[in-house]
């Protein structure tokens, strides 16, 4: 297919914000796509591989400024001021690209295929060199790109496409190009997407219009799929009301989530994002070769954190330094020991697990777990229809420094990926939100040179709704606690900037941060017609995903509903 159609369907996708429409415009190009053309579907979320596979783009605006002023033949301080000016670089290569082709005659035809394998080279490149190659590559494609192709490989290369699709776009779309819309159809696609998580292979499947394949497909063990995510109670009989008598009560640990594969004795943890943290946590692949039997499983637990001398639990941001380092691991092992707690099983000895009752998955995990405390323990866990015992459960959650409790159906099944209501949490109301960071502002002075406050965002569907704006609380200095820096956070934002103008930044959304603040209160400054009052950011949540951040509807729904008695213990 040519990257010209590809294109236009970006444009089409852009033009409306109505989720409908987008869903109608992207079934009626899915109709026409062939098999061999399937991988387009990852372009159309931004990416070149499937979510879980860590190979990204990664180009710099810088780099991606260098390939339009080649391709073009603009100077690069041009395009530069362009960009400063028109504030979309994709925009600015529409532009450059449009006023070239004006000159030129020739113009070579790109393929989806093309593009896709000249990305897919680009995190492939390491070494000497490697700048000069990825030039060479993008403006490969740049200079037989029209303009339309130009503006969206552009913003492709930087990560930024904003069509305003989404992985239930897409699914919306099978259905309805697919499966006449059939209602009926939608849980067994959205199964298909848990189960391989990856859309590639749904969308072939779906192609041949048999639903029955989709059903065919299955869990593989060491391919990361999503966690299950809970609700939230409002208080404990809300719990009872929501998921009936009994329930199981957890502890809800304060670390995070890793989900655990083994195959032909290969241990491979998995983030809730994705990310394949094996190397970080070594002694957690002993763990689970000594204490869980069977030869493949799918597990699902919380790392969570304690200090080496008292024992005691501690919070997540303390231990949140052990996923991200990959040098002096030893070290940061025996300094920040964790200990696991296996909470579910997704997949057991050939068998998946995700359709079988909670009740049912708790049995074999407590026959397949030998629990050692401080390494690897089946999670606390009870089962109760009694309200007292929840209270003192939830008690005893506190004081051992846990978040509060989690609230389970015994019959309920596995639910990758989503919000589902038959897992509440329950905790004391602290007035804390996961956001992420949408901009800034450069600061003057002492902190010149330093993105000095963050703009946070919560999310609306596709979108990302500022609802505040935070300076105060980030600190000048590291502290072996602290690694909440102006200097941290403005390395992490500073190759996401896609927008500047005088001091203000715009950054792609991808710094997630657990933000405590005072009060929230309706505001017409910011976009979500909210602003949090006193904010301050007070972990880095390099472990969730962006689909994890706090949304403007649960946000409401907390505002309305903390004009009711909280359930506070402590
Ligand atoms: P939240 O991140 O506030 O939405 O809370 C849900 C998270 O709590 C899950 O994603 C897990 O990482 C974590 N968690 C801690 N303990 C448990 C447990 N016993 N069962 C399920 N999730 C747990």
């Amino acid at each position: 297919m040519r990257y010209n159609k590809l294109a236009i369907l970006y444009d089409e996708l852009s033009s409306t914000t109505k989720r409908l429409e987008k869903i109608d415009i992207l079934s009626k190009f899915f109709e026409h796509v062939k098999e061999e053309d399937a991988d387009l579907i990852y372009l159309i979320l931004g990416d070149i591989y499937p979510e879980y596979d860590e190979r990204r783009i990664g180009i710099s605006n810088q780099l991606a400024i260098k390939a339009i002023s080649k391709s073009t033949g603009t100077d690069s301080k041009k395009v530069m001021a362009e960009w400063k000016k028109i504030g979309d670089i994709g925009e600015v290569a529409r532009e450059l690209t449009k006023k070239k082709k004006q000159m030129t005659l020739a113009s070579h035809i790109i393929t989806v295929d093309k593009v896709l394998t000249n990305l897919r080279k680009l995190p492939e490149l390491i070494g000497a060199g490697t700048i000069e190659k990825k030039l060479s590559l993008i403006t490969e494609l740049l200079t037989s790109s029209d303009p339309i192709e130009a503006k969206y490989l552009v913003r492709t290369l930087i990560g930024d496409l904003r069509i305003g699709v989404q992985e239930s776009t897409i699914k919306y779309a099978l259905l309805k190009a697919f499966f006449n819309n059939n209602k009926d159809y939608e849980d067994r696609i959205q199964r298909a997407i848990d189960r391989s998580n990856d859309l590639s292979v749904v969308f072939k499947i779906a192609m041949k219009k048999k639903i029955t394949e989709l059903d065919k497909i299955k869990l593989e063990v060491g391919k990361p799929i999503k966690a299950m995510l809970a609700q939230k109670a409002n208080d404990i009989d809300d719990a009872f009301k929501k998921l009936g008598k009994p329930i199981a009560i957890e502890y809800k640990y304060d670390g995070f989530r890793l989900l655990i594969h083994k195959a032909n004795n290969k241990v491979t943890l998995f983030t809730r994002r994705l990310e394949n943290v094996t190397k970080q946590f070594p002694e957690v692949e002993g763990y689970i070769n000594k204490f869980i039997k069977g030869d493949s499983f799918i597990l699902d637990s919380e790392a969570v954190g304690y200090d080496k001398k008292t024992k005691h639990y501690t919070d997540f941001q303390k231990i949140s330094q052990r996923i991200r380092r990959k040098h002096k691991i030893e070290e940061l092992q025996k300094k920040l020991p964790v200990e696991i707690n296996v909470f579910d099983v997704l997949y057991y000895n050939g068998k998946s697990q995700l359709d079988v009752p909670f009740k049912k998955r708790r049995e074999l995990i407590e026959k397949i777990v030998t629990s050692h405390p401080y390494k690897l323990i089946a999670s606390h866990h009870k089962i109760t229809s009694d309200k007292k015992e929840v209270e003192k459960f939830y008690k005893k959650a506190l004081k051992d420094k846990q978040e509060g409790i989690m609230l389970k159906n015994l019959d309920a099944e596995y639910k990758p990926g989503r919000r589902v209501g038959h897992m509440l949490k329950l905790k004391p109301e602290e007035n804390e939100l996961d956001l992420v960071i949408t901009g800034g502002e450069w600061g003057t002075g002492k902190r010149s040179g330093w993105i000095s406050s963050f703009i946070l965002s919560c999310k609306k569907g596709n979108e990302y709704l500022q609802i505040g704006k935070v300076g105060t609380g980030v600190a000048e200095k590291e502290t072996e606690d602290n690694k909440i820096t102006f200097e941290n956070l403005t390395e992490m934002l500073r190759p996401l900037i896609t927008k500047e103008k005088n001091k203000d930044i715009e950054v792609k959304p991808k710094i997630i941060v657990t933000v405590h603040y005072q009060d929230i209160q309706r505001s017409p400054n910011y976009k979500s017609g909210w602003a949090l009052r006193f904010p301050r950011i007070t972990a880095l949540r390099e472990d969730k995903p962006l689909s994890e951040i706090a949304t403007l509807e649960e946000i409401e729904k907390d505002f309305k509903e903390s004009k009711h008695e909280n359930y506070r213990y402590g």
